[in-house]
């Protein structure tokens, strides 16, 4: 199904798995997938490593599994940095061969090496899709507090707003940690014709060099109610990882009270996370149970 047509009907629950890594087979993202199933995901987004590099190529192979064995909505990546057009091209047959509906148009996180070829942007990927693939539904990326390589907000909105105009059906925001910087945005974006709707990504943090990495790799800022609970937390791992846990709920409980079009858990391969949210919006009724 269109995720596009979903959000059309109702607000979503979704989570994002990655492709197993180093050691781990293939089995690793279905039992992952397996699992986050039993919390009836509109949809579960598999990512895709920019320009050919790292784990993308089982990417495809684990959004086919989790439509055809789970009967489960998903939702595949696709960067184009360092990609040719008919490298795009045969991505997108495979993607629609697999029976999958749903693609992520990316441009892909910067790798030492690859440069770009056909596709500078993701508004360019997304204008190619929709001319060659238009049974495809197309989400893109948005930033609540402006992409990092981006020089400030409004700025990045005139991008965003390039991708609404190639055709992009949906957006996924970036992780963020303050819930306010999202509703600002979300009234930012309506002001800047924007009108797609925007499924909120939340991350928790799992321990502070992870929250660190995160500020860095995606310019997202650290309110100081985080760093609180992180000092309150210690050097004791087990505690870090509940605080971002706890933080995670309330702010997922925080978007259900203040009407978002959805809700996306970037679950990071432990469904453990993807159960503990899903069950916070039961009890506050976003979900049905
Ligand atoms: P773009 O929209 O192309 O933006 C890239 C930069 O160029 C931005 O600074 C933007 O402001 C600027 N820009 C855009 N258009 C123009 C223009 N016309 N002129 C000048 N500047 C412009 N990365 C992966 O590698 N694999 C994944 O699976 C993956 N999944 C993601 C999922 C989500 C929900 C999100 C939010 C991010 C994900 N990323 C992933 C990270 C993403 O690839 C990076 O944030 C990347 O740096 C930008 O991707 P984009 O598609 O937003 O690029």
């Amino acid at each position: 199904m269109r995720i596009s047509d979903i959000l059309a009907a109702k607000q979503t629950f979704s989570f994002e798995i990655f492709p197993p890594k180093g050691e781990l087979p293939l089995e690793h993202a279905h039992e992952v997938a397996n699992s986050l199933a039993e919390c009836k995901p509109d949809w579960i987004s598999v990512t895709f490593s920019a320009g050919g590099s790292g784990n993308s190529a089982n990417t495809f192979a684990i959004g086919r599994d989790i439509e055809r064995d789970l009967g489960v909505n998903a939702l595949v990546h696709l960067t184009c940095m360092g990609s040719t057009t008919a490298e795009v091209d045969a991505n997108l047959r495979k993607i629609v061969d697999d029976g999958v509906s749903n693609v992520l148009a990316l441009r892909g996180d910067r790798r030492p090496g690859v440069q770009t070829v056909d596709f500078a942007y993701a508004s360019d990927l997304i204008s190619h899709i929709k001319a060659t693939t238009p049974e495809l539904c197309v989400g893109a990326a948005c930033y609540p507090e402006g992409h990092v390589e981006c020089e400030d907000l409004d700025r990045s909105l005139d991008h965003l707003y390039l991708k609404q105009e190639a055709g992009a059906d949906f957006l996924v925001s970036q992780l963020f940690f303050s819930n306010d910087d999202f509703y600002r945005f979300r009234e930012l974006c309506l002001r800047r014709r924007v009108k797609l709707p925007i499924v909120a990504g939340i991350m928790p943090f799992t321990s502070v060099a992870q929250i660190q990495r995160m500020a860095f790799t995606c310019g997202a800022s650290i309110p100081s109610k985080v760093v609180k609970r992180l000092v309150a937390a210690g050097d004791d791992k087990d505690a870090q990882a509940q605080a971002g846990l706890e933080y995670a709920i309330e702010q997922v409980e925080d978007l259900a009270a203040n009407g978002v079009d959805g809700i996306h858990i970037y679950s990071m391969n432990r469904p453990e996370i993807g159960h503990a949210t899903y069950e916070a919006l039961v009890a506050c009724g976003y979900l049905g149970a």
